[in-house]
């Protein structure tokens, strides 16, 4: 059989470890999840799954964010799932629902465009604004106002291993701005003008491009891009934001900020069906430095169809591998990732 290389925790000399839990200080951070009523059962399964591979150690509060009302049974369920503080917090509509300005026709007639290219969600006017919501407003309201840094999680999705030191203390101690698993592909038919109207906002704010940004991995080998029919350039490959660990400060900074409000009054999060991820990626992509986006090699992860198993006796109820369903191997650019954007630095943690 072939020997495999045990898959460790980051290779510093400061992780920070549970201690004391009556004593122990907190870095500024949240678990948080949007959800509605009917995903409680996966809200549940996940949870239970922090709680046992990280939370129960460390009691980081957690932020639950809805557009809608959660009933009792909700709070109730949830709150028994943790001994840390939950905060269920309701998305003020103006925060959430399309701006009245979208042209409704137009939305229309593109909607129908997409629905015919298979895209998914494309009708589902609430997936819009959730996509939007992740990219632009969540980390203004004024719960999440109260922290720094976010775990991003998801219902009905797999945490398999111990993770044993503090994560939110990791990126803090190494100043990482983002830390991601899972990086794909996406379909590029939901971005026709993502990539377009990003350049139109670079050319007339040039002085926001990180002079260590991560540009080969948004646009692949620049002697070698891959086909992009319909973005304009950008290869799609994206961080998988469904986990996803960042500094919020960053998404509240001038780059991103301006950035995203030249986004969204295109109205391309209607006209279109940009994802979260492409979004949070490009941002992170372009304005922060390559140095500080980290990727948790240790963290075993799955939302279905995708996982990363890590070969390691800390992980549980696995398959070790990463992108374990073969037909879908041609979606994994992560190696775009390790290629491209990794020097020495960052390499000598795994
Ligand atoms: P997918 O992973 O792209 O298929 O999208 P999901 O259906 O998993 O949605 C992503 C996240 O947003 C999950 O945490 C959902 O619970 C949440 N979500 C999606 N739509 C809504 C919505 O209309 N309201 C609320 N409150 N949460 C939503
Ligand atoms: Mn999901």
């Amino acid at each position: 059989s072939i020997l495999q290389q045990v898959i460790s925790e980051p290779k510093v000399d400061n992780l920070v470890r549970p201690i004391n839990p009556s004593t122990y200080k907190l870095a500024n951070a949240t678990l948080m999840i949007m959800a509605r009523n009917q995903d409680l059962r996966g809200v549940l399964y996940t949870m239970r799954q922090i709680e046992e591979k990280f939370n129960s150690k460390f009691h980081y509060p957690y932020v639950i964010l809805n557009d809608g009302d959660f009933k009792d049974n909700f709070i109730d369920r949830v709150t028994k799932m943790t001994t840390s503080k939950v905060y269920f917090e309701k998305i003020e509509p103006e925060e959430w629902n399309q701006p009245d300005w979208i042209d409704s026709s137009k939305q229309k007639s593109q909607m129908k465009v997409l629905k015919q290219q298979n895209i998914a969600y494309a009708n589902k006017v609430s997936y819009h604004n959730m996509c939007r919501y992740y990219s632009i407003n969540f980390f203004n309201h004024p719960r999440m106002r109260e922290f720094k840094y976010y775990w991003r999680f998801e219902p009905n999705t797999d945490y398999f291993c111990d993770i044993d030191y503090d994560v939110f203390k990791f990126m803090e101690m190494n100043n990482k701005v983002y830390g991601f698993v899972i990086s794909l592909y996406d379909a590029q038919e939901t971005m026709p003008s993502l990539w377009p109207e990003t350049l139109k906002f670079l050319n007339k704010n040039k002085n926001y491009l990180n002079k260590n940004a991560a540009i080969d991995f948004l646009m692949e080998d620049m002697q070698n891009p891959v086909k992009t029919e319909f973005t304009g350039g950008y290869s799609t490959c994206h961080f998988w934001s469904n986990f996803e660990i960042a500094d919020m400060d960053f998404y509240r900074g001038e780059a991103y900020t301006e950035w995203t409000k030249h986004l969204d009054q295109t109205g391309g999060f209607y006209y279109e069906r940009w994802g979260d991820a492409p979004v949070h990626t490009l941002g992170v992509g372009l304005f922060a430095d390559r140095n500080d986006v980290h990727w948790f090699r240790d963290i075993g992860y799955k939302h279905h169809p995708y996982t990363n198993c890590p070969h390691s006796d800390k992980c549980h109820g696995c398959e070790p591998g990463l992108f374990t369903y073969e037909h879908l191997k041609d979606q994994n650019c992560l190696t775009n990732w390790w290629n491209y954007e990794m020097d020495d630095t960052s390499r000598q943690l795994y």
